[in-house]
């Protein structure tokens, strides 16, 4: 039975991904110091097979079994969390890289980085390709979080070129789905949550700004293709449908038949305008694209919040 590491596996990507791994027939043991994640998300796993452990991957890690997969996901992940967590941001994309790196090479496993849309920052072609360099401001608020990715994905090619680590790269494009944080600071939960409190939807600027908003199980299956395929150069997985802010807010309202206005907010620093994967390296390498639609996949998200739609 072949056993899977998973960072940071008790944060909402992770619990997806342990459990998803978990039906593959796989052994996973989620290596977790719960700084943002949460007991609740792995709570109701009661497989035999699912081993969980507090543990923080900035410190050495240590394993007795043989590993052949180790997914590296650890890491703040939400505006709110990087900017409260700045030097563990960078020190988890840096040492806890390192250290997690350090343990597919010990254990000859296949190891795959979790990066981010975000190494594109305020990006200058549209949409986003991998072979893009990316526009990001080192020292502004969110630096700590886009340079700790970038450095991460340097050190994983490093670990791939000098020590013949077999690596690979995702950049995860915005993914929602159960088990966001509702105060996490990210739009789809705070959408969500102020239209089933019938409140204010809040948009930062004037809503114009672009996202992409994959649905988690779409983004799961994208990790696993990666993570079995030979690949070792960065693949977006994202879901290509763009839409402004104003318009998630305007179908956050239509999916729950909430009667709340939209209001407008001051825009954030270093926001970007623009954000769209170029996911032509996914299709043709892994065969993969989303297939949850935005509504439904918001019906999903509303449900598992255990209210019902009429
Ligand atoms: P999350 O905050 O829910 O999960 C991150 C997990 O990492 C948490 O469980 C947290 O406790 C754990 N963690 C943090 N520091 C740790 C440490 N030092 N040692 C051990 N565990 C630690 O965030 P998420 O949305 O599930 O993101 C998971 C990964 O995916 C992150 O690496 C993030 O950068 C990446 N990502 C997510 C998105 C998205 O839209 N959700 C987009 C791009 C990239």
């Amino acid at each position: 039975m072949p056993t899977a590491v998973v960072t940071g596996g008790a944060g909402f990507l992770g619990s997806h991904l342990c459990e998803a791994l978990l039906a593959k027939g796989m052994r996973v043991i989620c290596v977790d110091n719960l700084d943002t994640g949460n007991l609740q998300n792995i709570e109701h796993i009661r497989d035999d097979e699912f081993v969980f452990l507090n543990q923080d991957v900035t410190h050495h890690i240590e394993l007795d079994e043989c590993v052949d997969f180790v997914f590296h996901l650890a890491s703040p992940a939400s505006p709110i969390d990087y900017a409260r967590l700045p030097l563990h941001t960078l020190r988890v994309g840096s040492y806890g890289t390192h250290n997690a790196l350090g343990l597919a090479k010990f254990k000859r496993a296949r190891f795959l980085l979790a990066s981010t849309s975000e190494v594109y920052g305020d990006p200058l072609v549209h949409p986003q390709p991998e072979s893009y360099w990316g526009n990001v401001n080192p020292i502004g608020p969110r630096g700590v979080y886009d340079e700790a990715k970038r450095y991460a994905e340097a050190l994983t090619m490093a670990y791939h070129r000098q020590q013949g680590v077999d690596t690979s790269i995702v950049r995860i494009f915005n993914t929602y789905g159960p088990r966001m944080r509702p105060f996490d600071g990210r739009a789809v939960p705070t959408f969500v949550r102020q239209a089933l409190d019938n409140k204010p939807l809040t948009v930062f600027g004037d809503g114009s700004q672009t996202r992409s908003f994959c649905y988690v199980d779409d983004l799961v299956r994208g990790l696993i293709l990666l993570a079995e395929s030979g690949e070792h150069e960065p693949v977006n997985i994202g879901n290509p449908a763009e839409l402004t802010l104003l318009e998630m807010a305007q179908t956050v309202v239509k999916v729950t038949g909430c009667s709340s206005e939209i209001v407008f907010e001051a825009l954030p620093v270093d926001d970007p305008q623009v954000r769209k994967p170029d996911i032509t390296r996914a299709r043709e390498l892994l065969g993969w694209e989303p297939r949850v639609r935005l509504e439904e996949g918001l019906e999903r998200l509303i449900e598992s919040l255990g209210h019902k739609l009429g």
